[in-house]
């Protein structure tokens, strides 16, 4: 089974001002369709080769875990903006407050995280096992899929997300992507 890259949920001009048609063209139309394609070159003759993109992202290692997760956390990234603006359910707003004091304590803090992450990496708000959210932070590729854990929200803090628009400015960047935030998508991924 060859992996398809997945249809952006708005136009490539609707995160405008805060990430521009230009960013999203070769973040979505190079890099994430790049990695689609590596996948499926990978893949042809393994074990993966008819295996859903989830299930290859939990058992596989180098390349392919390489592809096929930076696969998924871009499927997830592009899924948690919207053009536009909504809310978090009643549910995921209660255990922000339980776990973070408030909302504005909760941004500060993942973008705290988000600026000082050193190199390459995912940014994501997670349940853990035990149920409380947590921020968590992944190298390169890696992905919460692999901890355990479930994955609400995430942030691409690799520097091909905000490059064009805000050069080295990784925070101006996050300021803005807050903005963006589909939080009706981020409180679907809470667990029923
Ligand atoms: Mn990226």
């Amino acid at each position: 089974m060859q992996h398809t890259l997945m249809q952006l949920p708005y136009a490539q001009t609707a995160l405008e001002p805060y990430i521009s048609a230009e960013t999203v063209s070769y973040h979505y139309g190079k890099h994430h369709s790049g990695y689609v394609n590596k996948l499926n070159g990978l893949i042809v003759g393994t074990e993966y080769a008819d295996k859903a993109l989830e299930y290859t992202v939990k058992h596989a290692d180098g390349p392919i875990f390489n592809n096929a997760a930076q696969v998924y956390n871009h499927d997830f990234y592009w899924n948690c903006l919207t053009p536009v603006p909504n809310n978090p359910s009643t549910k995921l707003s209660s255990l922000i407050q339980r776990d973070f004091g408030s909302m504005e304590v909760f941004k500060e803090k993942i973008l705290t995280v988000a600026t000082g992450f050193f190199g390459s990496g995912w940014i994501w708000l997670v349940l853990t096992k035990d149920g409380k959210l947590a921020i968590d932070q992944t190298s390169n590729a890696d992905t919460p899929v692999r901890h355990d854990v479930i994955p609400l929200l995430t942030c691409d803090v690799w520097e091909h997300a905000y490059y064009i628009d805000y050069r080295n400015g990784r925070a101006d960047y996050l300021e803005n992507w807050w903005k963006l935030l589909n939080w009706e998508f981020i409180s679907n991924n809470l667990p029923k």
